[in-house]
């Protein structure tokens, strides 16, 4: 039995986290510095037992570059004191340098540190916590100028990538990696990074490949004399030719490397080799030497302490005495080594230990024997089928449902980014119809307001106009219509009833005058003459109907229009006013008033059938007035008939009232006042 190609991976030795941190900030200290940790790396890589002793005796060397900073200065004393106590407590360093990183905000220090506590984890069996840390460090280091930090992260980086069994992003890595390293011409970069490239060429089966690249990492290993290298190059060597079956190769690499080893007393190495070289000879089938290497194997186990190397010893003891003949030490000597893999729980090694012992009977001819170990075996293959089965399902299963999980998350925020870009749009909605609606209620208010407003100033107007035109058409001393507006009115009137009236129902005009109103005046004073005029407009209301058109022409003369009268009846209504005026009781000053007026009338119009106009027939009304002055006053003269003498007549009517009623052209009604009571004069 070999020993497991590679469990040995560097890595895994934790104390080597505080010796590859120190190195790496030393570099921050200066080029010599730096140098002597890369001396006291190899050191510890090669032979660990001779790191303590070699990191004791370091002391910086007189004339040393002085830190060139505060800053730099507390680096190298901060890493030193993590290489003295590197040993025991290698995860606590870690933090510490990582709280320094971040502290002076130095991505390098953050990042060694980072890849330092990535190999204690890895130590402690922690791998997936361990893989995590390094490609953190390995991002960190990305934009470094430490060509050897980026070479280091890179290939630790790849390593963890090809135990995920990611192996085409391994490859890249480890490939960059190389380059990295030959580009900067530092042979031991270049060791290191092509011999962990050779390993992944060895796990992908490209074996020719592999020892391509070793061949490579060996020429740059003789460039620096470094023969603890090229030791574990030749190993390399070894498990890359028992891969590919090259077993005589293999043997001569392992033997190289064994001599080397012991060159340098690199214990746990030569421990390796020698059982490795133990299985070598039991594949040639060279017992002997088979039995020798074992035995020594068992030795060094016992100088190391090494419990798993003493079982494996143990086995290759017993499988070459089971090939010798030698059934009862072989028997004993492979359930030794066999009873420690169970007790340590290695259940892949313990498997494949008895794989091999059942073929050592078999082939030594214990069949009953080889049987009984044959069904062990396979009890323990199936046992560790199912448990890798079990992990990659519940791997399988986790990746799933995170990814199931990451979905519905990311559906969910989906979801909820649509959801509220919808109630921010219900919500904008919304506001712009409240606006809108309130923008309305406001204008509905301004408009009603206005329009109220409007409908007020309008209906005022109207008022006012109203009450303008009124004055306008109103005495306003009596409130009888004036002048202008009984003019209006005769105009539209006569328009209307010039052609109309016929018959025994006519229009009629009148025009009252008081009788000596200006002694009315002189006696009771102007304001007793205003008295008089109120009370006659007062009793001409009275007397008159409601749809006749009553004036005061101005002073104290009162024409009137009676738009439909019984022809025979104008004499009653001028004998009406007559009697009617004098009777009213007028009061002024304590004193009474009596007063009388005088008439004059006619039809309108004048003739049926003609064409005469209003102020001609007012004018022969006021003709009529002026006779019933003359001839005593208190009294009315009425046109009751005309001669239908066409213009001329009608002309000399104007002329002389008087003289046309003598000549009979026309007739007058003569209509007596009462005789007063009281003479007013
Ligand atoms: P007659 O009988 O011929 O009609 O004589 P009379 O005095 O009534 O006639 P006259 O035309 O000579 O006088 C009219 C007077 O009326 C003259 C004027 O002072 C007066 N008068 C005119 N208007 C008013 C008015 O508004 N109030 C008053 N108190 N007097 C007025
Ligand atoms: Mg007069
Ligand atoms: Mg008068």
């Amino acid at each position: 039995m070999s020993f497991p190609p590679f469990r040995t991976n560097w890595r895994s030795l934790a104390a080597l986290a505080a010796f590859s941190l120190a190195a790496g900030s030393a570099v921050a200290a200066g080029k010599p510095l730096h140098a002597r940790f890369v001396e006291i790396e190899e050191v510890a890589r090669i032979t660990p037992q001779r790191a303590p002793p070699c990191l004791r005796s370091w002391k910086p060397r007189p004339g040393a570059a002085r830190p060139p900073s505060r800053r730099n200065s507390r680096l190298p004393r901060a890493t030193r004191c993590m290489a003295w106590a590197g040993m025991p407590r290698p995860l606590v360093l870690c933090d510490q340098a990582l709280a320094i990183g971040r502290r002076t905000g130095d991505n390098d220090i953050i990042a060694r540190a980072t890849l330092s506590k990535a190999y204690s984890l890895f130590s402690l069996g922690q791998t997936t916590v361990s893989h995590a840390l390094v490609w953190q460090a390995e991002k960190l280091a990305s934009t470094s100028e430490d060509v050897r930090l980026r070479v280091l992260t890179l290939i630790s980086s790849g390593e963890s990538f090809v135990e995920d069994g990611n192996f085409p992003v391994a490859l890249g890595k480890l490939q960059a990696s190389a380059t990295l390293a030959r580009e900067s011409g530092d042979p031991l970069l270049i060791v290191i990074s092509l011999r962990s490239l050779a390993i992944l060429h060895d796990r992908m089966r490209e074996y020719g490949k592999g020892f391509e690249l070793l061949d490579e990492a060996m020429r740059a290993a003789r460039q620096i004399h470094s023969e603890g290298r090229l030791a574990l190059l030749k190993s390399t060597e070894y498990a890359l030719a028992m891969d590919s079956n090259q077993i005589e190769r293999a043997l001569q690499a392992e033997l190289s490397a064994l001599a080397l080893q012991r060159k340098l007393d690199a214990g746990p190495m030569i421990g390796i080799s020698l059982v490795n070289l133990a299985d070598c000879y039991l594949k040639l089938r060279d017992f002997p030497n088979a039995l020798s290497y074992a035995r020594q194997a068992l030795e060094q186990a016992r100088l190391l302490n090494d419990q798993a190397l003493a079982a494996t010893a143990r086995i290759n003891i017993g499988q070459a005495y089971l090939a010798m003949g030698r059934m009862a030490e072989g028997r004993k000597s492979v359930q030794a080594g066999l009873a420690w893999f169970e007790k340590s729980g290695n259940k892949p090694d313990l498997q494949m230990a008895l794989g091999e012992y059942a073929d050592a009977l078999a082939r030594a001819g214990d069949q009953d024997a080889a049987v009984v170990a044959y069904q062990r075996e396979r009890a323990l293959l199936n046992e560790l089928f199912e448990q890798r089965r079990q992990k990659a399902m519940a791997e399988l299963q986790e990746r799933y449902e995170t990814d199931k999980k990451q979905r519905q998350i990311e559906l969910l925020s989906r979801e909820n980014q649509v959801k509220s870009i919808e109630i921010d749009n219900r919500r904008l909605q919304q506001r712009v119809w409240w606006l809108l609606a309130l923008v309305l209620a406001l204008g509905a208010i301004v408009v009603g307001t206005l329009y109220r407003k409007v409908r007020k100033a309008n209906a005022q107007l109207q008022i006012r106009n109203q009450e303008l035109s009124e004055q306008g058409a109103r005495d306003p001393l009596t409130g009888l219509f004036n002048r202008r507006h009984f003019q209006e009115f005769m105009r539209t009137c006569h328009d209307s009833t010039q052609h109309g009236a016929g018959g025994d129902t006519v229009g009629a005009i009148f025009l009252l005058d008081v009788d000596h109103f200006k002694s009315i005046n002189d006696k009771h004073g102007h304001a007793g003459g205003d008295a008089v005029l109120r009370e006659i407009a007062a009793a001409l209301r009275d007397i008159l109907r409601e749809t006749d058109m009553i004036v005061r022409w101005g002073g104290e003369e009162f024409p009137a229009f009676l738009p439909s009268v019984p022809r025979a009846r104008l004499d009653e209504v001028a004998r009406r006013l007559l009697t009617g005026i004098p009777t009213r009781t007028i009061e002024h000053g304590g004193a009474q008033v009596s007063v009388q007026v005088s008439i004059g009338f006619a039809p309108f119009p004048l003739l049926p059938g003609t064409d005469v106009s209003w102020e001609r027939v007012v004018n022969i009304v006021d003709m009529a007035l002026y006779l019933a002055k003359g001839h005593g006053r208190n009294r009315a003269y009425g046109i009751s008939r005309v001669e239908d003498a066409g213009e001329a007549g009608l002309a000399e009517i104007e002329q002389d009232l008087e003289q046309a009623w003598r000549a009979g052209r026309v007739a007058l009604a003569v209509v007596p006042g009462q005789q007063p009571q009281l003479h007013a004069v």
